[in-house]
């Protein structure tokens, strides 16, 4: 795998900066950096927009 060398700005969908303000984890980005380099959604303030997880069965 080429990894390391070439880097490739692939945003994120929508990070919600008004949301990200004035959180700790991102630092107000609204995004994180996995282990793997990969930028995602933080979830600590930004809400799921993957409906990954089935919790749609809410009340
Ligand atoms: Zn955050």
């Amino acid at each position: 795998m080429t990894y390391g060398a070439h880097r490739t700005p692939v945003l994120p969908p929508h990070p919600d900066l008004g949301l990200a303000r004035d959180c700790e984890l991102c630092l107000g980005w609204g995004t994180v950096v996995t282990r793997d380099g990969d930028h995602e959604l933080c979830r600590a303030c930004q809400p799921d927009g993957h409906g990954d997880s089935t919790a749609a069965a809410g009340a």
